[in-house]
């Protein structure tokens, strides 16, 4: 079965409101095996509205339309539906009650206009809003369900929740959807696509889709399959992930929504080992991430900014002559920081940064974006150059994320490329 979704609202469409909305029905629609073809987004005008309902008519089999049942005179959705079907507006009087003592409940009086958000549609079947005075509508017509429900989101989500995916599940025979994602850090979209790329010309046979996602630092690898028995394609999409977790081994950290503080957190727990980092171009950013998972005072014990090079040679130990030789964005210097910070520290592991954050500092020799990474640790000192661009946050970001990537495989005693 095909289903799409219509969100309805001029906020929509001048940048005022972002339309939230369909990313959460999608999701909750996927878990139950309906998969979304389309989402169209309109105004509140009529026209635009009914153009929207007949072209989503003529390609699924189920339309969600969220918006426009608002009190007020821009919110035009429940006559235009009547329009649509031709159908006409009926007072239910069970629902202007339940207004009536909504409003009463709160000391206030319901005006006529709220007391007219209990005329439905001739043709609809009443959804229950639990958490509002728009009620949701479900249309049956010519073998497509329509579905009217509010566009405040807490007012949808309970109306889907408390009744429509059992409505949806009862209507239409629908296949299992799976979807698995595997997190990866510390390798690019197209360096991993390179190095998988055997793997992934075996999806097709397997009836399997993937998607690379990537963000700064990370990329999230997502299979997807269908099939009308749950147990097989579960079993089949997770083979498939376990062989790509084994390929591409040394950059995968998790699964699902897994961040990679958490997980490198975990491992050092799991070890008894403590972390500590010194930090001149990620400004403490490492510690920050290792610090936002509860518990991690079991494993973090503290960390150096060091920006100045005073600070690297007092509070580090980094020679003078090593940053005269080879400035403060060099190897050995982050060696040096890396190794100092776990000795005076008295930790497992140091880890250490430095580099040109951008977008300013750079010269020929030493470019913005070029940024050293060093983990220190009982089998010795592992050292990456990174060669980023010019944005500064999100070469902060990638930093970060390629550190504790490097800091998850020394913890794994796992080698690096
Ligand atoms: P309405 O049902 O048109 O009265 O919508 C009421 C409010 O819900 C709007 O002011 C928006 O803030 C919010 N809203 C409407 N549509 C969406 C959407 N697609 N995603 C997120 N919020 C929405
Ligand atoms: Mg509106």
């Amino acid at each position: 079965m095909q289903a799409e979704v219509i969100t309805i609202g001029d906020e929509l469409l001048i940048g005022q409101t972002v339309d939230t909305n369909s990313a959460w029905m999608a999701k909750k629609l996927n878990a139950i095996g309906v998969s979304i073809y389309q989402i169209t987004s309109v105004s509140d005008e009529k026209e635009h509205i009914l153009r929207a309902l007949k072209d989503a008519s003529e390609r699924s089999d189920l339309v969600l339309i969220t918006g426009g049942l608002g009190p007020t005179k821009d919110d035009i959705t429940k006559q235009t539906l009547c329009q649509y079907f031709g159908s006409h507006l009926v007072m239910h009087d069970d629902i202007r009650e339940k207004i009536e003592a909504y409003f009463a409940s709160r000391g206030l009086p319901a005006l006529e206009v709220n007391k007219k958000q209990a005329e439905m549609p001739s043709n609809a079947t009443v959804v229950p809003n639990a958490k509002g005075t728009a009620q949701g509508m479900w249309f049956d017509e010519d073998d497509t369900v329509y579905v009217s429900m509010p566009g405040v989101p807490y007012e949808m989500k309970c109306i889907i929740e408390d009744h429509l995916l059992d409505m949806i599940e009862k209507r239409f025979d629908r296949p299992h959807i799976e979807h698995l994602t595997v997190q990866t850090a510390g390798i690019g979209e197209s360096m991993l696509a390179e190095m998988i790329s055997d793997w992934a010309d075996s999806l097709d046979s397997e009836g399997i889709s993937l998607a690379y996602l990537p963000s700064p630092g990370i990329v999230k690898v997502r299979l997807s399959a269908s099939g009308e028995n749950k147990s097989v394609v579960q079993e089949k999409v997770r083979r498939k992930a376990d062989e790509f977790k084994s390929i591409a081994s040394e950059f995968v950290f998790g699964e699902g929504d897994d961040q990679i503080e958490d997980v490198v957190g975990r491992l050092l727990e799991e070890r008894n080992a403590t972390v500590s980092t010194a930090e001149s171009c990620t400004g403490g950013n490492i510690a920050a991430k290792l610090t936002s998972r509860p518990g991690s005072s079991k494993y973090f014990q503290g960390s150096i900014v060091a920006y100045a090079n005073e600070v690297k040679i007092n509070q580090l130990g980094v020679l003078p002559s090593v940053l005269e030789a080879h400035g403060a964005v060099s190897r050995e210097t982050v060696v040096a920081m890396a190794e100092g910070i776990r000795s005076n520290l008295n930790t497992t592991f140091g880890v250490a940064t430095s580099g040109i954050a951008g977008p300013g500092g750079g010269s020929d020799e030493k470019p913005v974006g070029l940024i050293y990474i060093a983990v220190s640790g009982p089998k010795g000192t592992v050292t990456e150059e990174l060669r980023f661009s010019s944005d500064r946050s999100t070469n902060i970001l990638r930093t970060v994320r390629k550190a504790l990537s490097l800091l998850r495989n020394e913890i794994l005693g796992l080698e690096t490329l």
